[in-house]
């Protein structure tokens, strides 16, 4: 059997890996994490996607022992600024829009809308603007039905996710892992801090060991290459090729800085925000002690030094003081994360952009695919094959969604926004756009694989960006009694008002749970 589990690398990919795998297999596997003192993690990815609680969930942690320790705050959406052009406001929340005579709210307000169509079809938008929890004092979800899996006790995983659950977190990586790590070794993960200088293959290529500097050999069935965009394991050792994204999504690079805030005096705003810039977009994580800010870019169109200066003007003089993380970003995927007795999860297997939030997502897809794939003795190269397609899809997937963002947009004022209307297509995303710009996408017309993204989101995107949205509903809608979808986008308004008297900010709530 496969006992024996080497984790290489300590950031949140790593100690991802090994909490979650400790809570599937208990003391049943042994789980050694190596982290290096000297390489220092990426130190960003800081907003996640809804699919997160199912981890927390997973190791059995309720949201009052892990959040006050990551400095977490909750996340309903993120806020697009001038994505379609200077001043335009949009948002892509966790909510699915409600179905009026099997039609989404979103292909009636074609029909019957008139203010912006999120705040006319979608209930979060409001609790986002007016800085709300999205639970009551008492803990309540502030919908309760839109809460699946209600058992705390059963654990859930994100293949079981079937509504929306209506949030997500920001929460301070750096914390986040130092708190798995404590978490992790409480329940007998060995954890080594010391640098990796050498591994060892057998006659057949197989990871044997990993030499490290203080601690000799380490051995191994299984090794886990968390090193992150080194790919130390995957790419440097095994020589597994990278295909890169780049052609499709040319951001390369990213500044980041951490800003000191009053969240007292100022709330704490329950969405990631990003705001288009002449070369690519700033965003803005709101934690519950500061705000993590970074401006992703594409260095074509924009030097580091230029970059930073957009950014700290961006924050104003908060920022004086903070250093700034220059960072360079591997864009793809390995042609296959899971190669002999090795597997990468986290930026080693592949990363996208940090547009949607969803490195971590990634993180948490890989580690419950392997469970579900893990080996015996045997290593039986179908499973292993099903595992390397499941990822890879569902990394495809969230390219496509993203490459939608770009070409999506109406704006098109600096070289870098023309270049988005003029670079190739996936040709999976190229042959449905045409389809996308008569009618809204339905589930047989979006991306046909597991990854993390539902039709709303597409109809939410394509109606917020402007560019490549239908200009009509469908015909169909004239045919069909439009009672039942007046009165019900009606609803959404009414309740939006009453749900923000109804529920505390998202500071209030907090600083009770801190
Ligand atoms: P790293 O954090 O780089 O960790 C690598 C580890 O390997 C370190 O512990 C290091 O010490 C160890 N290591 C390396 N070499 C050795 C060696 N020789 N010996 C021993 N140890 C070694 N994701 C989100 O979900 N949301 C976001 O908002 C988001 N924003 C992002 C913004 C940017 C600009 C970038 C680049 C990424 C973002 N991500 C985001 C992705 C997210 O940051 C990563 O998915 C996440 O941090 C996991 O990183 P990692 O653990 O794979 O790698």
């Amino acid at each position: 059997m496969v006992r024996n589990v080497v984790i290489l690398g300590g950031g949140t990919a790593g100690w991802m890996t090994a909490t979650y795998l400790q809570a599937a297999f208990g003391d049943r596997v042994s789980i050694t994490l190596v982290e290096s003192r000297r390489v220092a993690t990426i130190g960003v990815g800081e907003a996640t996607f809804s699919t997160i609680r199912h981890f927390f969930d997973y190791l059995g942690l309720a949201e009052e022992e892990w959040m006050p320790s990551c400095n977490a705050s909750y996340k309903l959406a993120i806020r697009f600024e001038n994505w379609r052009g200077p001043g335009h406001v949009f948002y892509h929340p966790f909510e699915r829009p409600r179905l009026v005579d099997g039609y989404p709210l979103t292909e009636w307000w074609l029909k019957l809308g008139r203010d912006p169509f999120d705040r006319e079809c979608l209930v979060l938008p409001a609790l986002c603007e007016n800085l709300r929890a999205p639970k009551h004092f008492d803990g309540d979800l502030f919908e309760r039905s839109l809460h699946d899996g209600g058992d705390t006790k059963r654990r859930s995983t994100m293949a079981q996710q079937e509504t929306q659950f209506p949030y997500a977190y920001h929460f301070d990586a750096a914390l986040l892992a130092e708190f798995l790590a404590e978490f992790g070794t409480q329940r007998g993960i060995r954890r080594v801090l010391d640098d990796v200088r050498e591994v060892t293959q057998d006659e057949r290529g197989w990871i044997s060991h990993l030499v490290t500097a203080e601690h000799g050999e380490i051995a191994g069935d299984l090794f886990v290459d968390c090193t992150g965009f080194r790919g130390m394991l995957i790419n440097d050792l095994l020589g597994e090729p990278f295909e890169s994204y780049q052609d499709f999504l040319p951001n390369n690079r990213a500044v980041a800085l951490r800003v000191p805030a009053d969240m007292e005096r100022d709330g704490i705003k329950p969405y990631t925000t990003a705001t288009a810039q002449d070369s690519g977009w700033i965003w803005t994580i709101p934690l519950f002690h500061r705000i993590g800010t970074g401006y992703v870019y594409a260095d074509d169109y924009c030097s580091p030094e230029e970059a930073e200066r957009t950014l700290r003007e961006f924050v104003g003089s908060a920022a004086e003081e903070a250093e700034a993380n220059h960072i360079r970003m591997r864009i793809g995927r390995n042609r296959n994360s899971w190669v002999r007795n090795c597997v990468a999860i986290g930026l080693s297997s592949g990363f996208v952009e940090p547009l949607e939030s969803t490195g971590i997502f990634f993180i948490q897809h890989g580690v419950e695919q392997l469970v579900r794939h893990f080996p015996d003795e045997n290593w039986d190269p179908t499973r292993i094959t099903a595992y390397n397609t499941a990822v890879a899809r569902c990394l495809d997937g969230v390219r496509d969604f993203l490459t939608l963002h770009y070409r999506g947009t109406a704006r098109a004022d600096t070289p870098y926004w023309k270049a988005t209307k003029e670079r190739v297509l996936p040709d999976t995303l190229a042959e449905r756009l045409d389809l996308w710009s008569a009618q809204l996408p339905d589930p047989g017309t979006v991306y046909p694989y597991y990854h993390g993204f539902e039709p709303y989101s597409y109809h939410l995107m394509l109606l917020g960006l402007g560019g490549q949205a239908p200009r009509r509903h469908r015909p169909a809608l004239d045919l069909v009694p439009d009672g039942a979808a007046r009165q019900e986008l009606r609803r959404v308004r009414a309740q939006s008002e009453e749900l923000v008297n109804a529920l505390p900010s998202q500071h209030d709530y907090l600083a009770r749970l801190h």
